[in-house]
């Protein structure tokens, strides 16, 4: 079964969302007029539940089947843009200096609100389904505001589903794997503390400079040592802060990272050694450390079963050869991965053709792509709650 006939009839009025709301990119939890415009379309669609404010800007809209009681399952979309300065001068670009949908939030938030449109209109399954608008999915913080809210016991939840558009992929190709499909994400802050004083009398002073080299050098010993070498890891130094002039050797520096990996397992086992090898080194020299870790985002999980699920019914709408049912993951993270830790369920990427990447100033995300994403919402409804 290929593209819904009437989802290419909606397609310019998604479209023309999909812009609108690139036109108009939020940041963070301050969504407040891109959640106001899709709770409005909510309400024009006739859903029969729309609650603002769900986990602080977050938007939920509830549609029944007219089959009957059945379980309740989630289909969720990200809101927020990015702190980017938009290179792109198509006639939709921001109109928000400093601000941008270079992420594609734009099109996932339409291409629900096109897939409600649908599904309000037929009812062609039996018990609810649950459309999840979030925001802050960029700041990681979004989807575990909206948990915390009470978003799978206040709804029912049962099984709660994703989609990321993927530069790189064909346009409206669909690429799924089991398992892990993206990465834990923790980030880190090493605070050096030595002693400062005059360059030419390092004696006198403990160097927290030659001490964070150390550090930085050490910790380029976790992924390739003490990682198994076929389980993807990544642990990167992204910011080496401190000093004043050629002369003085500073009181403090300070280091900032993130650390990436496939399983909870190493994910811990590298908290546990960028801890270890700042402390143990800082205290080798003499110096003293604080280390701030912050394991914020884990493993994005995708259901066994579901992932199988998933396949079938992307199969259903692009056709065997547009699905790549084992994909790579990514070493990226995603915030929807604390939603799948909480309900089976799976993540797809859609494919956004040969479009800028990700958060890059040039990035667009491909309306050509919605007529894929759209279908597949709701031949996953359809599929799932069939009656
Ligand atoms: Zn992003
Ligand atoms: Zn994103």
């Amino acid at each position: 079964m290929p593209i819904l006939n009437r989802v290419s009839d909606m397609y310019d009025e998604i479209a023309f969302w999909r812009r609108h709301l690139h036109q108009h990119p939020e940041i963070g939890f301050e969504v407040h007029q891109t959640a106001e415009f899709v709770a409005r379309r909510l309400e024009e669609f006739g859903v029969n539940e729309i609650h603002r404010g769900v986990g602080q800007t977050g938007v939920v809209a509830v549609i029944r089947g007219r089959h009957g009681d059945g379980p309740a399952i989630a289909l969720r979309a990200d809101m927020d843009a990015l702190p980017i300065v938009e290179a792109g001068g198509q006639p939709h670009a921001s109109t928000i200096e400093g601000a941008m949908h270079a992420c594609g939030h734009d099109g996932h938030t339409a291409m629900l609100l096109g897939a409600a449109k649908y599904l309000a209109e037929t009812r062609n399954f039996k018990g609810n389904v649950v459309l999840v608008f979030q925001p802050a999915e960029e700041i990681g913080s979004g989807a575990r505001a909206m948990i915390e809210d009470g978003l799978f016991d206040r709804f029912g939840i049962s099984h709660v589903y994703g989609m990321h558009n993927m530069p790189g992929i064909p346009v409206g190709d669909i690429a799924l794997k089991r398992g892990a499909i993206m990465a834990a994400s923790a980030k880190f802050t090493i605070r050096i503390h030595g002693r400062g004083g005059h360059a030419a009398r390092p004696h006198t002073t403990i160097d927290p400079i030659v001490v964070g080299a150390q550090i930085v050098g050490a910790l380029q010993t976790i992924v390739s040592r003490t990682v198994d070498p076929i389980a993807p890891a990544v642990v990167t130094v992204t910011r080496f802060a401190g000093g004043t002039a050629d002369n003085i050797i500073p009181e403090a520096i300070e280091l900032w990272g993130t650390a990436r990996a496939l399983s909870m397992a190493d994910a811990r086992h590298i908290e546990e050694r960028v801890t270890a090898i700042a402390t143990k080194t800082a205290e080798a020299a003499g110096a003293r450390v604080e280390v701030d870790y912050n394991q914020s985002i884990p493993v994005t999980e995708n259901d066994t079963d579901e992932a199988a699920f998933c396949t079938r019914i992307a199969r259903e709408v692009v056709g065997d050869a547009r699905v790549d049912a084992e994909t790579v993951p990514v070493m990226a993270g995603e915030d929807f991965s604390h939603m799948l830790d909480r309900r089976p369920g799976t993540l797809v990427f859609l494919g956004n053709g040969a479009s800028a990447g990700l958060h890059h100033p040039a990035y667009d995300f491909s309306d050509e792509a919605i007529p894929a994403g759209v279908s597949y919402w709701i031949r996953l409804v359809e599929g799932k709650l069939s009656p």
